[in-house]
């Protein structure tokens, strides 16, 4: 009897808990396992096909920025090094890679273009620990885009003639391509694929904080056959890239990377014929007019300036909201940041992982501290953050002035800030009121509108009522101060050939 009593009422109580709105939405941790990476305790450079020990006798470490750990040492190179690259690039375009037939270089790309999809998730653990993003993003839109591009452009390799009709397609020579550590595979590739379409041979010089994927790549390189030479990687600092580009025998320049970097490549090559295309920094717009799909369009701010901690060249970081919808708006997106889960950038529920280098964080450190001193009002959710490691609150800025460093300045961090517009007008103006030109964001239920906005905001890229969606196939690039150039899509195999730019 008393048994029976008891069952009636575990089964009330448990209907009328099923019956109760669940409040709390936290998630159990789920950690993406590191046994399927491998990595070793020191790195040479890959010269013609192998890994050599530097002649400069000298290694780095590289750290997991969210736990501060020494993952690995990676060797610098020093000048007798990217002379031996350079040269070992040269020799592999001379001897046979810029004559083979495109369908003959296609096979190697669409070989490297399936291993990268084998070693998929391998590689993305890779990228989140090198470099602190969430597991979710490398597994879901790094790799999978990195993968992408290789396909796409071994299917342009053999089609090159059909590409730009009246343009004989020539390779270069050897390409020097330095990349930055914010999406260290996906560069490598944005680079690298159309490159070896179209003919020529590479020199890549990694960032010094997110080595680990472009070494695996070039193992990559090995398995898929590809003839030695033809990709060639030398790992080091600031020094090395400015050995690379700054390479008398060095045809082509390709860079991503900062503003300030971009133009003290264009000085060094000032005067030579070495062609350059340079992706640089952003303060990109993100204008949401009244009659846009407001839970939509929270969700496409958090994704334009939270997703890799900001570390996106083409992050929405100004937002521009029409002055009626403002308060509200700011009210929703103070809500939406309150949910975001910060921290362990290996598990799967994480959406802010960590800040990729001490020095990175002190520098949004510093403009959020500027943003404060100049009048702006600062909005943190409430957060646990891990111990150790380099980490940043998601951050919000109210009340910015168009003068103010947090509008000026690229933060390259999860920080937004937020202003206001009456009509379309100044929504243009104040939009590109900035040095930079390299992507921007309009959220209305107008078609009109947005082409009439498209047409107006001096960007390279303008996504309409979406944000940060990528293809292969679609060019990509800025205006003013944000470079030039255009990667991606058939426009990037104009870098790689004679007689286009
Ligand atoms: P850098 O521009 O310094 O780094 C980009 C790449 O260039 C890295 O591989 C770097 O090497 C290399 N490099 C540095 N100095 C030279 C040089 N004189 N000649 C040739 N190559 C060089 O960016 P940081 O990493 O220092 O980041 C600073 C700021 O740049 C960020 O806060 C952000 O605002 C912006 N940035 C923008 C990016 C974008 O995609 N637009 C990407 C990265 C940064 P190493 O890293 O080893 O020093």
């Amino acid at each position: 009897m008393e048994t029976e009593l008891g069952h009636e009422a575990e089964v009330e109580s448990r209907e009328s808990s099923a019956l109760k709105p669940r409040l709390d939405w936290s998630y159990a941790p789920s950690r993406e396992s590191t046994d399927i990476v491998t990595v070793e305790e020191r790195y040479g450079l890959f010269i013609d096909g192998e890994f050599r020990d530097p002649k400069s006798g000298e290694y780095f470490p590289t750290i997991d920025p969210a736990t501060e750990e020494k993952l690995s040492e990676v060797a610098v190179a020093g000048p007798d090094d990217v002379d031996a690259a350079v040269s070992a690039a040269r020799a592999a375009f001379e001897d046979g890679w810029s004559q083979m037939p495109g369908v003959e270089r296609a096979k190697y790309i669409f070989r490297i273009a399936r291993m990268i999809q084998e070693r998929a998730r391998e590689l993305a653990v890779l990228e989140t620990v090198d470099g602190g993003k969430p597991i979710k993003e490398s597994r879901d839109f790094d790799l999978p885009q990195v993968a992408a591009n290789f396909f796409y452009y071994a299917g342009w390799a053999d089609k090159l003639e059909f590409a730009f009709p009246g343009l004989r397609p020539e390779p270069l020579g050897v390409a020097g391509q330095v990349i930055p550590w914010n999406f260290p595979l996906l560069m490598l590739a944005w680079k690298v694929a159309p490159a070896l379409a179209t003919g020529n041979t590479v020199v890549l010089k990694p960032a010094e904080t997110t080595p680990l994927t472009a070494l695996a790549f070039a193992e990559i390189t090995i398995e898929a056959g590809l003839p030695p030479g033809v990709f060639n990687l030398v790992t080091g600092a600031g020094d090395t890239g400015a050995l690379l580009t700054g390479h008398p025998d060095v045809d082509k320049v390709a860079f991503t990377g900062s503003t300030a970097v971009g133009k003290a490549i264009r000085s060094q090559l000032a005067g030579s014929d070495t062609r350059l295309s340079l992706e640089l920094g952003g303060k990109a717009a993100h204008v949401i007019f009244e009659d846009a799909p407001i839970d939509q369009a929270i969700e496409g701010v958090v994704n334009g300036i939270f997703f890799n901690q900001g570390h996106v060249c083409c992050a929405g970081s100004r937002l521009f909201v029409q002055e009626n919808i403002h308060d509200l708006f700011v009210d929703k997106l103070k809500a939406r940041l309150s949910t975001l889960r910060v921290g362990d950038p290996l598990d799967k529920n994480t959406d802010v992982g960590a800040i990729n280098s001490p020095q990175q964080l002190q520098k949004i450190q510093e403009l959020v501290e500027s943003g404060i001193a100049e009048g702006a009002e600062i909005f943190q959710p409430a957060c646990d953050l891990p111990e150790r490691g380099f980490w940043f609150v998601p951050t919000l800025f109210t009340g910015v002035s168009q003068s103010h460093r947090i509008s000026q300045e690229e933060i390259f961090g999860p920080v937004l800030s937020i202003m206001s517009f009456r009509t379309p007008e100044e929504a243009v103006e104040k939009a590109n009121n900035t040095p930079y030109g390299l992507s921007a964001g309009v959220w209305t239920s107008k078609g009109s509108r947005i082409l009439w906005m498209a047409d107006r905001m001096k960007a390279g890229v303008v996504w309409a009522n979406t944000y940060n969606k990528f293809d292969p196939a679609s060019p990509f690039g800025g205006y003013k101060e944000s470079g030039f150039g255009r990667e991606g899509g058939r426009h990037g195999l104009l870098n790689y050939l004679k007689g286009a730019h």
